[in-house]
């Protein structure tokens, strides 16, 4: 079914699409003009290889290294708007051909290939048959993606987890460790939050957890992730970032947290949070940082919240 998508060629690669597939002449019937493998036998071998993947670059980089084999193209972006998704491999260029990928029960994204030059009618034809074998195997890695992020993601607030949470500083401890960067790491806990639970109601805490989540992540550098470290404690994690840094983060997200307002029934409510911050030393396990942070956050809050401070670690200033 052809179904354009913009004024670049475009086609809808649907079920109907690869049912007619298994139509194709046989291999030998089906040679390309410039004397290629026959198309079938390439389909077969990429499909072969697609399936040793459930990693989502890994299954592009496999599909853009074996068709532009076979097709001159020089690069494509896969976007997923619904997963947030946008992934290239090799280079964008003037002339493009786009395709919405989608099967009977689920619409997989957008995929676009560039060239210098026009694509041909022939090329089109491959393009279109290599994708249709592209299908099963990107809606595989689509599902395994969206089950690794179900696991490493909090359900209510879209934050990362526990679990996330640990496997990043560990990940960053170490890189931090080997290439010497700063890491900080920022405590978050929202004072007097049960008060909220019991005046307004459980449902009003949620949105209030879900609204600071978002504010936080909107607030951060891209790079800085947020993780949920129990009921209403949060923990954000900077790369690359020392001491003074992680304090000016640190009031910026406390400032912009007092200025957020949350509907409730009995109208608006504000909140303040406790920020305390540690920075990563040599010696620090991840346990030994997080204990630090949440040192001077209590510290913070025993002065009665809405502030932020820092824990240095054995070598004074850090
Ligand atoms: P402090 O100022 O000392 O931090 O006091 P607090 O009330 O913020 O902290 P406390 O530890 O006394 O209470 C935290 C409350 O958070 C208790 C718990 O019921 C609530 N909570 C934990 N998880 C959730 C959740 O997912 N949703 C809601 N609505 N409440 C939660
Ligand atoms: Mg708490
Ligand atoms: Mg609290």
């Amino acid at each position: 079914m052809a179904m354009p998508l913009s004024s670049a060629t475009a086609v809808e690669i649907t079920t109907q699409g690869r049912a007619q597939l298994t139509l194709l002449p046989a291999a030998n019937e089906y040679q390309l003009p410039d004397g290629n493998k026959p198309l079938s036998q390439t389909r077969y071998r990429l499909l072969t290889k697609l399936q040793t993947s459930l990693d989502l670059n890994t299954i592009l980089s496999l599909f853009h290294e074996e068709s532009s084999a076979l097709v001159d193209y020089c690069g494509l972006v896969y976007v997923n708007e619904t997963m947030n998704l946008q992934l290239s491999v090799g280079d964008v260029e003037l002339h493009s051909c786009s395709y919405r990928l989608i099967t009977q029960r689920d619409n997989l994204g957008e995929i676009v290939l560039y060239h210098q030059a026009r694509f041909s009618e022939p090329d089109l034809d491959t393009i279109e048959t290599l994708l249709s074998t592209l299908l099963c195997p990107l809606r595989n890695a689509l599902q395994y993606r969206a089950a690794i992020d179900a696991s490493t993601t909090d359900a209510l607030t879209g934050a990362g987890n526990r679990l996330a949470m640990m496997a990043d500083l560990d990940h960053e401890l170490n890189l931090a460790r080997r290439y010497q960067h700063d890491l900080s790491v920022l405590v978050i806990d929202i004072d007097r939050f049960k008060k909220i639970n019991d005046t307004e109601g459980h449902a009003t805490g949620d949105t209030v957890l879900k609204e600071m989540v978002r504010l936080i992540t909107k607030v951060n550098r891209n790079t800085d992730r947020v993780y949920r470290y129990g009921g209403e404690e949060f923990v954000v994690l900077l790369s690359k970032t020392d001491k003074y840094g992680a304090l000016v983060i640190a009031e910026r997200l406390r400032e912009a947290v007092a200025g957020l307002r949350v509907c409730a029934d009995t109208g608006s409510l504000s909140i303040t949070i406790s920020i305390g911050a540690s920075t990563f030393t040599d010696s620090d396990t991840t346990e030994g940082l997080l204990k630090r942070a949440d040192k001077a956050m209590y510290e913070i809050k025993n002065k009665g919240g809405n502030g932020s401070a820092f824990k240095p670690g054995d070598q004074g200033n850090v």
